[in-house]
């Protein structure tokens, strides 16, 4: 490998399957296969067969470290060695510092002041310069954008990048490997790099799987953004969700037109809903999964999805949620 050409030869565009193929061979230091399990109870609520992925179970605690190690590998020598940098409500930052220690490169984080302190904490104990500027994830990324030119960092965008949708888009592959006839695949989606990358791995592969995304009620961007054919702004809001906070971007580039292309349908999910996620994943699963994480078990729960058939994957995207937090919302659900 030239250190001038970088690992990949294939100038991105639109992300394919062979770049899906691609970012698994590269990561396969770094990303270990997630399990994929079987939940009895919502199975016989719904009257399918309901499949957990378990993102929440990579070492980092979300699936963020996917898309973050195909970037960050498919920069050149002289990239990494300049460091990395990012803006981001916390998982996608605790994923690029991860990544970038293993790689023993520089990481800067730029976060807003609504990111919670736990966050933030580990950020820092993973060796990254944590810089907290602005009230949104947008303004954060304003001062990034200013300070990497600056200093000439390379930024790790938390979605809208074809290499990060190309890492998001393993998971697909995992989930056919487990289960090659799933019907529904239902899928937490914010910036919607996860959902870019993972339905258009699995339509390449069947293109009659179908894929629902799943937002929160209020401060659902993407699914504003659809309904209005373009790019919206909106206010940040509290959330249970809230690693499902922040813009597409106006300027956006990838997600929005994958998003269009490849998702069937959306369903939004009130608060309640998402409480009542993240107590059955605690109950049953003995798990403690954030918000975002529980969103897609919470639309079954709410019976917010029809025609499921026969076998449907739910992906549980992350545990970064703060102990405290995690009791106060799922203490009204449980026994
Ligand atoms: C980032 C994130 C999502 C949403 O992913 P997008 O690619 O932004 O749609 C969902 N859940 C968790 C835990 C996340 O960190």
């Amino acid at each position: 490998m030239s250190d001038d050409v970088g690992n990949d030869k294939r100038n991105l565009g639109i992300p394919e399957l062979i770049d899906v193929w691609n970012a698994r061979q590269r990561s396969a230091q770094i990303i270990k296969k997630t399990p994929l399990i079987h939940s009895l109870d919502i199975s016989e609520q719904v009257g399918s067969n309901v499949f957990l992925k378990m993102e929440n179970l990579h070492e980092m605690g979300a699936f963020k470290i996917r898309g973050a190690a195909n970037k960050i590998l498919s920069l050149t020598a002289k990239q990494q060695k300049q460091g990395v940098a990012t803006y981001s409500t916390g998982n996608h930052g605790i994923a690029v510092s991860y990544v970038a220690k293993q790689l023993n490169i520089p990481a800067y984080v730029f976060i807003s002041e609504r990111v919670p302190e736990a966050k933030i904490n580990s950020l820092r104990r993973l060796g990254a310069t944590v810089r907290i500027n602005g009230n949104s994830q947008d303004e954060a990324g304003e001062y990034c954008r200013k300070e990497a030119k600056e200093e000439g960092y390379t930024i790790v965008e938390p979605f809208d990048d074809p290499f990060v949708i190309a890492g998001q888009g393993t998971m697909g592959l995992e989930i056919l490997e487990d289960i090659p006839d799933v019907d529904t695949v239902i899928i937490p989606l914010s910036g919607g790099g996860l959902l870019s990358g993972v339905a258009m791995a699995l339509k390449s592969c069947n293109p009659s799987i179908r894929v629902i995304g799943v937002s929160m009620e209020e401060g659902a961007v993407m699914y504003h953004s659809l309904k209005a054919g373009k790019p919206v702004v909106m206010d940040e809001v509290d959330t249970l969700a809230d690693s499902l906070l922040g813009g597409i971007g106006t300027n956006n580039q990838y997600t929005f037109s994958m998003v269009q292309k490849y998702m069937d349908e959306v369903v939004l999910i009130p608060e309640e809903d998402i409480a009542k996620g993240m107590a059955y994943i605690l109950q049953n699963h003995r798990m403690v999964v954030e918000g975002a994480a529980a969103i897609g078990v919470g639309a079954l729960l709410g019976r917010k999805i029809e025609n499921l058939g026969e076998n449907v994957a739910v992906i549980v995207t992350g545990n970064n949620v703060n102990i405290s937090s995690f009791i106060q919302a799922v203490n009204k659900y449980v026994p």
